[in-house]
């Protein structure tokens, strides 16, 4: 069978194969075996849920089982396949709104392929009332709808809904793939590649955009040696309002064109242009696009922050490892930033450092709720001088 769709995904083996094994019984020309209906998709950050729900959607829509070569993954690709729908969210949470209408499509009777197949990418971000609706839809799927949802952990899916579904755990990706991959589609030198995987702990969203963005480089290492540093106050108070500056610049460079973009869009479709002047109701439209972009900002900033955290993280890793004498024979994650490190790892003790760990980890779990993220990061950087 042809594997096209799954072979540009790493390190999930175990996951792939019983994947197939399903297309492959689900495509018995006598229908004979069942197709399970609803999937639940968990791996952590960057280990690829979406990518693999994807892949897999477009091997069920596919008479060959993914080729990645006919008109039906051609379509998939593109993000225009008529069987296929995919709800994702840039803002902090999935609305009813959008699920409902979602879930009034999902029944029809599929256009041209075997299943309608519907990937809700966020699913931890559903709104309690949203995720009910879609606890009802799933319930009762149409007889060739497969639902495919996506979440970092089961726990961040409702209990009945989890019930309810397949559970595929996706594993993070070693270093070595993640670097090979890098070399194969990043066309980039074996050692950026390297430092990259490692940088970014088996993160593949990450790793790309160290990659993509030399600047972001930069900003991580700006970031880790500010932490390596940090001894007074001031020192603190000056490193939490840097955290927040790069945070909002990685964010408006993310959302800036395209919120021009959408603002322009919608004024076009509600005839602004043309009149010169908006017609009735349009007001609300432009103010929830607005209302949409800002939470946008907000969670790419959140983003950013914790990516920024979970950079700190790796430098009090590589401490330890320097404290435990193993650093000799081993590569740190922040190689390049060896000599800071072991200058640094020379005045603490391991138990010290895996307390300032813990309080980053704990750091990112409270910023995930609407805690204000410049008082959480000063509390952190202040708990953390050395
Ligand atoms: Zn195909």
């Amino acid at each position: 069978m042809a594997v096209a769709l799954f072979g540009a995904i790493i390190g999930q083996e175990r996951a792939i194969e019983i994947l197939q094994r399903a297309i492959s019984a689900g495509i018995q020309p006598d229908g004979s075996q069942a197709m399970v209906q609803s999937w639940l998709f968990t791996g952590p950050p960057g280990s690829g849920r979406s990518h693999v729900a994807l892949a897999f959607a477009g091997s069920l829509l596919c008479d060959q089982g993914g080729c990645g070569g006919c008109q039906s993954c051609h379509l998939v690709a593109s993000s225009s396949h008529p069987d296929l729908e995919v709800i994702r969210t840039e803002g902090l949470s999935l609305k009813i709104d959008e699920v409902r209408e979602i879930i009034s499509r999902a029944s029809w009777e599929p256009s041209s392929s075997r299943y309608r197949v519907v990937v809700i990418e966020d699913a931890e971000r559903l709104t309690e009332s949203a995720a009910n609706a879609l606890l009802k839809a799933i319930e009762e799927p149409g007889a060739r709808t497969i639902w495919l949802l996506c979440s970092p952990t089961v726990e961040d899916v409702l209990p009945t809904i989890r019930s309810r579904c397949r559970q595929i755990a996706l594993v993070t990706p070693t270093t070595e793939a993640v670097a090979k991959l890098l070399v194969r589609e990043e066309q980039v030198s074996e050692s950026v590649a390297q430092f990259a995987a490692r940088a970014s702990q088996g993160h593949i969203g990450r790793a790309r955009f160290l990659v993509r963005e030399p600047d972001s480089r930069f900003r991580r290492d700006e970031v880790i040696t500010m932490a390596l540093n940090l001894n007074d106050v001031a020192g603190a108070m000056a490193g939490a309002a840097r955290l927040m500056e790069i945070a909002a610049t990685e964010a408006e460079s993310e959302a800036s064109e395209r919120d021009e973009a959408e603002r322009e869009q919608l004024a076009n479709a509600l005839g602004v242009g043309a009149t010169g002047k908006a017609p009735a109701g349009s007001s609300k439209a432009l103010k929830d696009l607005e209302k949409e972009q800002k939470s946008r900002i907000t969670r790419a900033t959140r983003d950013s922050i914790d990516r920024a955290l979970l950079d700190i993280s790796t430098a009090y890793r590589d401490l330890i490892t320097v404290q435990m004498g193993v650093a000799g024979e081993r590569e740190l994650i922040n190689e390049h930033l060896r000599e800071t490190i072991v200058k640094r790892a020379a005045t603490a003790t391991p138990e010290e450092v895996m307390r300032r760990w813990e309080e980053v980890m704990a750091t990112r779990r409270s910023l995930k709720f609407n805690v204000a993220p410049l008082l959480a990061l000063e509390a952190l950087l202040l708990k953390v001088r050395f």
